[in-house]
């Protein structure tokens, strides 16, 4: 049994629990390495899910980002969902961070050959029949949180993946250079462009009138503690954010929140989310998107923020402190997950 915190937020005792119940926000690739080590943390297999039954009750909830969600050659595809579920399930092409091992590309190939567009993003042939499942699913009316845990049964990832909505809620990206100015899916600025084209702002279209996928609140409500793993924190953990009543449950929850920097050093260490927030107008630099986030006391959501060694940081409101951030191999991302349940006051 979790046990919901009633005390102060910032002079919590930690205390011992049996079972801890923890919600993960996150993106792709970046997310879906963080849950290894919060899975390796409460001592449960990175991969894949634990075999002795009743061994441990812990539950973990990721709610993904949906924002990089977009229909392909009539088929659905949730890069960040699928990467957490292969990452955990142990189908993941570890070179490539995303997408299938032993992966082939006949069907992109012969796509290709008839001019289909869009030609710019490579969908293997395995990861294809994840999207043919989904795709079918979704046109006969199940949402996509239903969708997921349906291929979950496959994987067996070990963690509850939520869609953070089940409505379609896409980031848009404006750009605007020679040709002039306009909007375009994240992914084709992403993949297409590699970032390359100057953005000014990032819009998560549908988001209005989103609701949070069932389970999403009630999660963050009964946790004893929240997380943001180190996600791209504009593309990634802002899209979950702007669901209308997640940031508001991480207000409200009882639980700690603990947010962990994506940035070391100024860098984004793998990927390119410095361009997102050169183009929100964040600082790459952990203290700037901690700020960005902003503490629950001076109305943003985090109680303590975890910044790289040598990184220095002030979040008015939230207690910062300093923890090696490097997600070299699981060992290491379990000790950030752990440093992060330490901070949340959860002694798992
Ligand atoms: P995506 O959806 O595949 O882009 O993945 P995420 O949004 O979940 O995570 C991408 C982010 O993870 C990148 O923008 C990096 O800033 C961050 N990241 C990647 N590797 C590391 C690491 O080893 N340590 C930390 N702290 N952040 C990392
Ligand atoms: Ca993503």
């Amino acid at each position: 049994m979790g046990t919901s915190y009633h005390s102060h937020r910032h002079s919590r005792p930690a205390i011992a629990l049996t079972a801890v119940k923890v919600v993960v926000l996150v993106g792709g690739v970046g997310g879906a390495r963080f849950l290894l080590g919060v899975k390796a943390a409460l001592n449960l297999p990175a991969v894949g899910e634990a075999t002795d039954a009743g061994a441990d009750d812990h539950e973990i909830t990721a709610v993904v980002n949906t924002g990089d969600d977009i229909w392909l050659h009539g088929m659905r595809v949730c890069p960040d969902l699928d990467t957490c579920m292969y990452t955990l399930g142990g189908g993941i092409d570890t070179d490539r961070g995303w997408g299938r091992v032993g992966e082939t590309w006949t069907v992109s190939e012969e796509l290709a050959g008839y001019g289909a567009e869009p030609t710019w993003f490579g969908l293997g042939d395995r990861d294809l029949a994840t999207h043919l499942v989904r795709s079918r699913m979704l046109r006969a009316g199940y949402p996509l949180s239903a969708v997921t845990t349906a291929l979950c049964d496959r994987w067996r990832p070990g963690v509850r993946l939520l869609p953070a909505t089940d409505d379609r809620c896409e980031t848009h990206v404006i750009v605007e250079d020679e040709a002039g100015r306009r909007a375009m899916h994240f992914q084709e600025w992403w993949v297409r462009h590699r970032a390359a084209l100057p953005a000014q702002a990032f819009v998560p279209i549908g988001a209005d009138e989103a609701e949070p996928a069932s389970g999403v609140l009630d999660a963050i409500r009964g946790a004893d503690a929240v997380l943001l793993a180190p996600s791209n924190p504009v593309v990634s953990i802002s899209t979950i954010l702007a669901v209308p009543g997640i940031r508001h449950a991480l207000r409200d929850t009882t639980a700690p929140v603990v947010g962990l920097s994506p940035i070391i050093a100024g860098r984004a260490v793998r990927g390119m989310a410095e361009v997102c927030l050169a183009a929100i107008g964040v600082h790459r630099e952990a203290g700037a998107i901690g700020r960005h986030y902003g503490a629950r006391r001076a109305g943003g959501i985090l109680d303590g923020w975890l910044v790289h060694s040598g990184d220095a940081a002030t979040v008015p409101g939230a207690e910062v402190r300093t923890v090696p951030l490097l997600m070299s191999d699981v060992d290491a991302t379990a000790g950030m997950a752990r440093a992060a349940f330490d901070l949340a006051g959860v002694t798992a």
